[in-house]
């Protein structure tokens, strides 16, 4: 059982890390930036700062479109007022301190720094048929969970809107400039999995799923279909988000089909059961039509049993056919750390037992393994290796 184990990364053998919903109160807020805003907020600001506040559309334009902050690339605006207008609404929201490529090129991981110190992560992986980047929408995460690195460091606090766009504005970027093997890729999906819990972090998240899909000079314009929202299980706020009128694919991160179990790895488990979260996974596939991820990450001899596969299946079938997928993930393991990912052969056993039972599963890949890039993973080596030095 995962009780009988440490936690990832912990420094006593009887630690254990707690749940906690406490969001701390941040430092300093994050500086006001154009994605924190809809149009008529950003036209509002300029207005205020003795600017036009028509021109509220041509930055938003520069920003969703064009991908740039950068004063000198906005030639319609006049010379006199862009670096006024830029440092009102774009200001530098992260600096990058690590970039990591891996797969030939076709993965870049950042760390970024915030304007607090504060450190977070994206991860862009570009595919035959879309290039995808993983954002963080906090820093750290209280929902402890024991297998996860974030899950470990506790909630540092939410990001802001403009924080997350930022990690999305970027990767458009870096993408479109062709940074990624292959060549320029147009940034096609987000998914809400790096640091924290989306739903936490539920207002900021919410405003940045509308600046992804409202098109021009709203946001990015980007489909809901290629936009994922991950979460250990909030069921009220599962509800919720099918009520927000943007069809996002929604990921429940189940780990296990059985409350015994599921107790242990994902602590919130506690507060909402697993057969209050299928249902509620249930019904946000019957409101907005999306069919629902079920993530799994397999880890040896804890939930990878051919019993449970079964009983997973038997649980999705129970509420209907066809509504969700499954989605294994081979636990990406910390140097040293006792939780492993399967045998082959144990994770084919339990990939069979679901399509038997006629659940579509796909095991997730595992991109970016050599460069931590496991939720959290990176961070957390980027800090050793500083407290290594300044040790020294
Ligand atoms: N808090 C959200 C989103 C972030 S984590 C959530 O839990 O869904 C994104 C996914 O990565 C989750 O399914 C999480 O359980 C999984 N994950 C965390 N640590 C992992 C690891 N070491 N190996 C594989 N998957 C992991």
């Amino acid at each position: 059982m995962p009780t009988d184990q440490a936690p990832e990364g912990a420094t006593s053998p009887d630690a254990k890390p707690r749940l906690s919903f406490a969001v701390p109160v941040p430092k300093g807020k994050a500086p006001r930036h154009l994605a924190d805003l809809d149009l008529a907020g950003r036209k509002a600001v300029l207005k205020d700062a003795g600017l036009p506040a028509f021109r509220a559309d041509q930055l938003s334009r520069h920003y969703f479109t064009r991908f740039t902050r950068d004063a000198q690339d906005m030639t319609d605006l006049p010379a006199s007022q862009r670096e006024q207008l830029a440092a009102e609404l774009l200001p530098d929201l992260i600096h990058e301190v690590r970039a990591l490529r891996a797969d030939g090129g076709r993965t870049i991981k950042h760390l970024w720094e915030l304007h607090d110190g504060v450190r977070v992560e994206s991860v862009l992986m570009r595919y035959k048929d879309r290039t995808t980047l993983c954002v963080s929408s906090q820093a750290g995460c209280g929902m402890a969970c024991p297998f996860c690195a974030t899950g470990q460091m506790g909630l540092t606090r939410n990001l802001s809107t403009g924080e997350i766009i930022e990690q999305v504005r970027h990767a458009a970027q870096v993408s479109e400039r062709g940074d990624l093997t292959g060549g320029p890729a147009r940034l096609s999906n987000v998914v809400f999995m790096g640091m924290g819990e989306p739903m936490i972090n539920y207002k900021n998240v919410v405003a940045a799923l509308r600046r992804l899909t409202s098109p021009a000079p709203e946001g990015f314009g980007m489909s809901a279909r290629g936009i994922t929202v991950s979460t250990v299980g909030l069921v009220p706020l599962i509800r919720k988000l099918s009520t927000e009128g943007m069809p996002v694919t929604l990921a429940v991160s189940l780990h296990a089909p059985d409350d015994e179990l599921r107790d242990e790895l994902i602590p919130i488990n506690s507060k909402w059961k697993v057969g209050e979260l299928l249902d509620a996974a249930y019904d946000y596939y019957s409101t907005t039509g999306r069919r629902v991820s079920i993530e799994y990450a397999l880890i040896k001899d804890m939930n990878d049993h051919a019993w449970r596969a079964q009983l997973l299946a038997d649980e999705l079938n129970a509420r209907g056919r066809g509504w969700a997928h499954v989605n294994p993930i081979p636990l990406n393991p910390t140097p040293g750390s006792i939780w492993t990912c399967s045998e082959p052969d144990v994770q084919e056993l339990f990939v069979d037992t679901l399509r038997r039972a006629g659940i579509t599963t796909t095991v997730r890949d595992t991109r970016g393994s050599d460069i931590d890039g496991a939720c959290g993973q990176l961070a957390t080596e980027v800090l050793n290796q500083e407290r290594a030095r300044t040790r020294r």
